[in-house]
């Protein structure tokens, strides 16, 4: 079965992965909102990560994630220092001891 597409189609658009930083094609990568609300797309900019940091980082307990996404600043720190200190946050939650 082929689908036609149209001139403009972003289907090949590259994007990165918010946690290990690696480009792969959009349509291979999870769309993540750290908004939780995928329905209000209006001026937002997504995140996406790449399968396997999909699996380790949201196939975890959820408790706490949104909390940590504040905490560590979401959307009100460099990309960078963000990740690094959402890493650490989850980690922290992920291992109790
Ligand atoms: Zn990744």
């Amino acid at each position: 079965m082929s689908t036609l597409r149209s001139w403009g189609d972003d289907s090949n658009q590259e994007v990165t992965c918010i946690a290990c930083g690696e480009t792969l094609n959009r349509e291979d990568a999870r769309e993540y909102d750290k908004h939780g609300d995928r329905w209000s797309r209006k001026g937002k900019e997504f995140e996406y990560l790449c399968k396997p940091c999909d699996r380790e980082c949201c196939h975890q307990n959820r408790d706490g994630l949104e909390e940590a996404l504040v905490t560590a600043e979401a959307g009100r720190t460099d990309r960078k220092t963000f990740l690094r200190r959402f890493c650490e946050l989850t980690a922290e939650n992920s291992n109790p001891n």
